[in-house]
């Protein structure tokens, strides 16, 4: 076995990877003869960092886990923006057959919804300019088609990865490494060989920042290419950067003068949601990293609320199995005992559509998920009803 500090897909599926005190518990009913129905929801009481609603996400992994067993599952899709108390998934079934998965279920959704979350959040920040997701690399290598297709789905435009973009179905994104410019020695040089190594279809972006100031790269490399330049782009850390937004618009301005309007800049290089909205205006496209790789997770959490019929719950917590109504305008949620519909309206003057659908029934797959793609398009329509967040207040970059 190679030495790997990851647990294997049978390692997940059959259960393994999950916290000793639920192996202990089905111990303890095993021991005691017990088996009883229950109704477990998945719920997150509130966002990180104050966020008004999340994307989902995670939730195909968890059918793909749960179709396995004998337990009935209904939920919310891939890509629903949902809200704190809504409940995303629910399982009913002999607690026996599920209770060891907690550990693994959760972190299918909590890490996948967290960083969908993020870059439906950078989606809005980066408006329509190019978005790609530059982080997975700064993640453990096992995850990196997880983390790719979470911000894909989030929005994201492209991804960087090769084997997730493949997964995908879709032509990975990059432009050039720093290392390639060291190696050949120059920036032109370089540019220009991979131009003939890559073929007139890729498009060709000019990393201009790996020995000399920005601005004369830039000029540099567009008097040597002329038309074959697509862009240049800008990996400067935020060690380096001093005013970014300021280096930024000083390229466009030494680009345009000199009659170079057509050529892009693109912007890579710990970038965080309000630079986005900040760098935006100046660009035609950002490589995100860690700020969706290493998103902040949505923290649900599993609770039974239900046993054998009977509404039971720890408190804190609402008993009884649920469903979720959505506003097709607002996009607010409104969460009702099963088999009930809301009294009124949505306050915005909407009739509420139901959202949770059954996904299992008795151990068996009623509904297959979409393809990726297709979440996707979803949830870029449910972005086009929601505002873009304010920017945070603080002092500006000027
Ligand atoms: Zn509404």
């Amino acid at each position: 076995m190679p030495k790997l500090w990851t647990a294997s897909n049978q390692e997940i599926l059959s259960g393994k990877v999950t916290d000793v005190y639920f192996t202990r518990t089905l111990r303890v009913l095993e021991n005691e003869g017990v088996r009883k129905r229950v109704v477990a929801e998945f719920v997150a009481k509130g966002f990180p960092d104050g966020w008004p609603w999340a994307v989902l996400a995670g939730v195909d992994e968890a059918l793909e886990l749960l179709k396995r067993l004998p337990v009935t599952v209904r939920g919310l899709p891939e890509g629903t923006i949902f809200r704190p108390w809504d409940v995303v998934l629910e399982i009913e079934g002999d607690y026996r057959e599920f209770g060891v998965y907690e550990t693994a279920i959760l972190g299918f959704l909590c890490q996948a919804s967290g960083i969908a979350t993020q870059a439906a959040r950078c989606r809005l920040a980066a408006g329509d300019r190019l978005l790609v997701s530059f982080g997975a690399r700064r993640m453990h290598p096992a995850v990196a088609p997880m983390i790719e297709r979470s911000a894909y789905l989030g929005g994201c435009d492209g991804v960087a990865t090769v084997t997730a973009a493949e997964k995908l179905g879709i032509e990975p994104t990059g432009t050039m490494p720093h290392a390639l410019i060291l190696i050949l020695g120059d920036c032109v040089d370089a540019t220009q060989a991979y131009g003939r190594a890559m073929g007139p279809e890729v498009r060709l972006v000019s990393l201009i920042d790996t020995f000399n100031d920005e601005k004369f790269e830039a000029v540099r490399v567009a008097e040597a290419l002329g038309d074959r330049l697509f862009a240049v782009r800008l990996d400067t850390p935020s060690s380096r950067r001093g005013s970014f937004k300021r280096i930024v618009e000083e390229v466009r301005w030494e680009l345009d003068i000199r009659g170079f309007e057509r050529v892009g800049i693109f912007l890579s290089g710990g970038l965080t949601e309000d630079d986005l909205r900040e760098l935006r205006p100046l660009v035609q496209g950002f490589g995100v990293g860690t700020s969706i790789s290493a998103a902040r997770t949505v923290d649900f959490s599993m609770d039974i609320v239900e046993v054998e019929g009977e509404p039971r719950a720890k408190r804190g917590k609402r008993s009884g199995a649920k469903e979720v109504y959505g506003c097709p305008v607002c996009l607010a949620t409104r969460v009702v005992p099963r088999g009930r519909r809301p009294a009124d309206a949505c306050p915005c003057g909407a009739a509420w559509e139901p959202r949770t659908m059954e996904w299992i029934r008795d151990g068996r797959l009623v509904r297959e998920p979409e393809p990726t793609a297709q979440v996707r398009e979803r949830v870029l329509a449910q972005l086009r009803f929601l505002d873009a967040p304010e920017p945070p207040a603080g002092p500006s970059r000027d």
